[in-house]
């Protein structure tokens, strides 16, 4: 190489890098040609997505820019990352990537632990790649196969309250499980310890509904604004609608006074068909859609988040209203997830890539019944905070 051509080299070389710094500065990524479905602009259309800093840079028709890295979701729907405000992801340190899969950049734990071991459940909180939180069982014990409070001492007051004292920062709220199974006789009274609680960290309970010993208006009486009922589709006895399929004007009270109703799949008792057909005909529909999951659900009829949220299109509910229930409502709920749900420029960039099938898919209930539905979602990609989540 002559002095010549050495010069004319470097030149060029220094100016495409240079030109490649250009393209690098403008954006980190750049999702490309996807039906973008953001439910809080009610925005439904084909769009580019542009990504800088980990944060969503702007949406338009076509960005013309280059970026770092470019995704091809022509043919996908492209959504907020998913929020699932009622999961057993905290039982096992793996649990959080596994959902992360499916398009879940946000989750609460609902109650595995409580007390006793609640340090367990914030530690795979603290450890997960994505946004994640956790409720305290007001039982000590958490979860227990024989019932978190059929034997009320375990309902601690003293101790869940200094559980929550000592880590504000992890538990979001106080979960209270309230079957014949889990609780017995003691649910109303398990209620109200765990309101005691909450309400002194101004944080909401959730309460876990169906086949209660007590009728269910009478332990709505004890519920405050912001508070949350899950397995709203719980089967008889003391679900939420009379003999007559009427949603219960407690019921109604409720949600008018700011209850919000969530779904809570789950495998067992929690959902069965002819209920989801009753209460759906009334329009009395979930505010959020969540799965119940824990590390088997793959190979139950949870399957996935977005596989849960498609069981609805059957029962009349638009795909944007769908997607709303596991996005924008969800960000309502509790306040660490208020900046997620959206697609808004300034969001943490936070997105679901899923592809919406048609076909004849088989949805299954807790009681192995089975309806066929003619679309379902699946997880495609997942982005968090700006960056592609490999799959494995
Ligand atoms: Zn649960």
């Amino acid at each position: 190489m002559n002095r010549r051509q050495f010069l004319s080299t470097t030149a060029g070389a220094a100016l495409s890098a240079c030109g490649q710094k250009a393209f690098a500065a403008k954006f980190d990524l750049i999702i490309r040609g996807g039906r973008i479905i953001d439910p809080f602009p009610q925005l439904d259309g084909i769009r580019d997505v542009a990504v800088l800093n980990g944060r969503i840079a702007t949406v338009e028709k076509t960005i013309s820019s280059a970026a770092a890295e470019t995704l091809d979701a022509r043919g996908k729907l492209v959504v907020p990352g998913l929020l699932d405000i009622h999961t057993h992801a905290a039982r096992t340190v793996e649990g959080p990537s596994l959902i992360l899969r499916d398009g879940v950049t946000g989750w609460v734990d609902a109650g595995s632990q409580g007390a006793d071991h609640i340090v367990e459940t914030i530690a795979a909180a603290r450890s997960a790649p994505q946004l994640g939180r956790v409720l305290i069982n007001i039982g000590r014990a958490g979860v227990l196969p024989d019932g978190d409070t059929m034997d009320l001492k375990r309902a601690d007051v003293a101790l869940a309250r200094a559980a929550i004292g000592k880590n504000r920062d992890f538990i979001v709220g106080v979960k209270a499980r309230l079957s014949r199974d889990v609780a017995g006789a003691n649910d109303y009274e398990v209620l109200r310890r765990a309101q005691e609680v909450a309400s002194e960290f101004s944080l909401p309970v959730m309460i876990h509904i169906g086949q209660s010993m007590s009728p269910l208006p009478r332990l709505l009486e004890l519920l405050k604004r912001g508070d949350i009922v899950t397995h709203m589709f719980a089967p008889p006895p003391n679900s939420i609608f009379d003999d007559n399929g009427d949603i219960l004007p407690e019921v109604l009270a409720a949600r008018r006074r700011g209850i919000w109703f969530d779904v809570g799949n789950g495998q067992h008792g929690h959902m069965r068909w002819d209920t989801v057909a009753t209460i759906m005909k009334t329009g009395f529909w979930p505010d959020t859609i969540s799965t119940d999951w824990n590390a088997n659900s793959h190979e139950t009829g949870v399957i996935d988040l977005p596989n849960c949220v498609s069981k609805y299109f059957g029962y009349g509910m638009a795909l944007d209203d769908a997607i709303a229930r596991a996005t924008a409502n969800p960000a309502r709920t509790f306040p660490f997830l208020n900046d997620r749900g959206t697609l808004k420029a300034g969001a943490p960039a936070d997105v679901a890539i899923l592809e919406l099938r048609e076909g004849n898919f088989e949805f299954l209930d807790n009681y192995n019944n089975k309806i066929t539905g003619r679309q379902r979602l699946f997880p495609s990609a997942t982005i968090l905070a700006g960056k592609i989540v490999p799959r494995v």
